[in-house]
């Protein structure tokens, strides 16, 4: 297996932009590819906003180094140029079965045969993309968690075809650009930290909407009981309750009821969490 050296990153939205700026950070020269020209002109901001954002919370981003960065940095809207050379390409489009697996089939078509593929999917499994790849031993999730210069786990997940040599150079790849590959032996919806973080945020909504306690008391609880840094309303907040809303809203009842608490006590407010400045708590 040739080492991986050249990376495209499709989509440049709020994790395929840290994606690619984490990769050229560790010096690889990344293509980074959207739909067109105006999503493209967008992403060159986010990738100067982060560059910022390294240089404030990246030890190692001293110096010049975010900005270097920024050089590693292609731009593309023809998938075809996009990929040509690509030795792994990482996949962040929106979380849509029948767009990913219509872009899979492009990317099966156009792509060398030796690239490899690795989806950042969330909540599809690579088996339900695999098909779709014209690759199958070449296809695997490589799945990151939002702030990647933190909050550094990359989860490796391959289905029963992936080629363990692939899987190796992709878990190989997650070390090189600064992650820790977390790897996992057989496909889970969820990964290790979702299968874990979910379940957990589900109770604390539970507590909360059935009166059993408040999210001080909640967040207190499992920091001193269990020596946590933060509670799972602090988590929330830093998830977003938008997106907290939007999953919960679509889960059962217990959920729908934590989704409707959500909207009239906090998002009809304008409360959305960290990013606005409060959410259940004040930033
Ligand atoms: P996003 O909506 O912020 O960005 C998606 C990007 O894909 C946009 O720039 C959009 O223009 C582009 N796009 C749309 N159609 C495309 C196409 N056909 N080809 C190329 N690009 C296309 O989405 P996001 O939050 O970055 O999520 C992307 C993926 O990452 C999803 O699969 C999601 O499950 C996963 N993910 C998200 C998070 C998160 O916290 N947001 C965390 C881990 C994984």
């Amino acid at each position: 297996m040739s080492d991986i050296t050249t990376v495209t990153v499709l989509g440049t939205g709020v994790l395929g932009s840290q994606i690619a700026f984490q990769t050229a950070f560790h010096g690889f020269t990344v293509t980074a590819y959207d739909i067109n020209d105006d999503v493209l002109a967008k992403a060159k901001e986010r990738f100067a906003g982060l560059a910022a954002v390294y240089e404030k919370e990246v030890q190692e981003a001293a110096g010049g180094k975010a900005q270097e960065a920024l050089t590693n940095l292609r731009y593309s809207s023809d998938l075809a140029q996009a990929v040509k050379d690509a030795d792994l390409v990482i996949e962040a489009v929106p979380e849509n079965l029948d767009l990913k697996r219509e872009l899979y089939t492009k990317l099966g078509e156009l792509a060398p045969a030796k690239t490899i593929f690795a989806t950042n999917s969330s909540t599809l499994l690579p088996s339900d993309l695999a098909g779709y790849t014209g690759r199958q031993d070449k296809f695997l999730a490589l799945h990151f968690a939002n702030h990647v210069w933190v909050n550094n786990t990359a989860e490796v997940m391959g289905t029963t075809k992936t080629d363990p040599e692939v899987y190796r150079a992709v878990v190989d790849f997650a070390t090189a650009i600064g992650m820790v590959p977390i790897e996992i032996k057989k496909e889970k919806a969820g990964y290790v930290l979702n299968s874990l973080l979910v379940p957990l945020l589900d109770a604390a909504a539970e507590l909360l909407v059935d009166g059993i306690a408040d999210p001080e008391t909640i967040d207190k609880t499992w920091r001193i009981g269990t020596g946590a840094p933060k509670g799972p309303f602090e988590i929330f907040d830093i998830v977003g309750l938008t997106t907290a809303y939007n999953i919960s809203s679509v889960a059962g009842p217990k959920q729908q009821e934590f989704a409707a608490y959500l909207k009239e006590n906090y998002i009809d407010k304008g409360k959305l969490g960290v990013a606005t400045g409060e959410g259940f708590y004040r930033y």
